[in-house]
């Protein structure tokens, strides 16, 4: 039981298929807790609140470091040692993967969103239609008028030439918001890729239905269930305890100096059993290469960097084919809208 050891990464892990039985309970100051679902944790406080705000990790299985980072702040709710003031849709995104100890069972799952599960029928998909339907439970017992956010959580799989980075979903137009990347600088996560094409991607979803402030956040390099060091993670733990206290941010402190925005520049989609880069398979992300410079193969296709120089991120040969390989990055142009 959730109630009594407080412990959700515990609970879920040992009943990662299904519940043997859902939770429902009130903790002492009125917050009204449910476990509707494995992994899928509501806490809804019992005064007036004026945000509403989904978490989210594990969507990749073996993604750890945020799963305990959302561990930690959940218990410090549920055992009252944190004050929450906000609606709260926590949720641990495969846990069927997680205990597998593997970023998928079968399929990305964060390709599965905005409908795509609809195409298919394995654990994967079935899981993305789960968390879209609380997802859009969440959002919409909410109520319009409110400020909304999911910041999904993840780790990368390589080493990366910057630690911590996030992607900014496409806003059909809608400005980027700059409280928000000065929210996430604060957090530590001070590399911004704003992303311009609709996406099947949790973030896109939750931005894309609800108008949620969403981002797909990259917290370092995967390492298995207890050898993260989360005091790297320290800023964004007590940021996030901010948040869902509805307290002062204090951006103030951000120093925009700090702060990188990429555009990115091209989406380069697998389409043969032939695709290859031509890069190493442990180059860093954000490794930098010139104009003109092939970067991959596939079959007859050759992809090349256009812009003056472009940046590498998320390289992965090994997806299937027609879905993304690679991304690459720009420094952001002088045209986007900021508010
Ligand atoms: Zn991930």
């Amino acid at each position: 039981m959730l109630q009594r050891n407080s412990d959700l990464l515990a609970h879920t892990l040992a009943h990662p298929e299904t519940l043997p039985q859902s939770e429902a309970f009130t903790l002492a100051d009125g917050t009204r807790v449910s476990l509707p679902h494995t992994g899928v944790l509501w806490l809804e406080p019992a005064g007036p609140t004026a945000q509403d705000v989904v978490l989210s990790a594990g969507v990749h299985g073996n993604e750890t470091a945020p799963i305990e980072i959302l561990n930690r702040l959940v218990q410090d709710l549920l055992t009252g040692q944190r004050p929450l003031r906000s609606r709260l849709l926590v949720l641990l995104g495969n846990p069927m993967a997680m205990v597998a100890g593997q970023r998928e069972l079968e399929v990305n799952l964060n390709r599965l969103f905005s409908g795509a599960h609809r195409q298919g029928n394995t654990a994967e998909h079935q899981r993305a239609a789960l968390l879209e339907g609380e997802v859009r439970r969440f959002f919409e017992q909410g109520g319009e008028g409110r400020s909304r956010f999911h910041y999904d959580l993840h780790t990368a799989i390589r080493d990366s030439k910057r630690e911590k980075f996030a992607i900014y979903p496409f806003r059909h137009g809608r400005p980027w918001r700059w409280q928000q990347i000065e929210f996430l600088a604060s957090c530590e996560v001070d590399t911004i890729l704003l992303s311009h094409n609709p996406t099947t991607t949790f973030s896109y979803f939750s931005s894309n239905e609800f108008g949620a402030d969403a981002f797909t956040v990259e917290l370092g390099k995967v390492r298995p269930f207890g050898q993260n060091d989360l005091s790297r993670l320290a800023a964004l733990e007590t940021q996030l305890g901010r948040l869902l206290a509805d307290e002062s941010l204090a951006l103030e402190t951000v120093d925009r100096a700090d702060i990188t925005v990429f555009d990115v520049a091209q989406v380069i989609d697998k389409h043969s059993e032939a695709f290859a880069f031509t890069f190493a398979d442990d180059a860093a992300n954000f490794t930098p290469f010139p104009r003109g410079h092939l970067l991959a193969t596939d079959a007859e296709r050759q992809h090349r960097v256009a812009a003056a120089e472009e940046a590498i991120v998320f390289p992965n040969a090994r997806v299937a084919n027609g879905q993304r390989a690679l991304l690459t990055v720009v420094p952001v142009g002088p045209d986007q809208p900021f508010e």
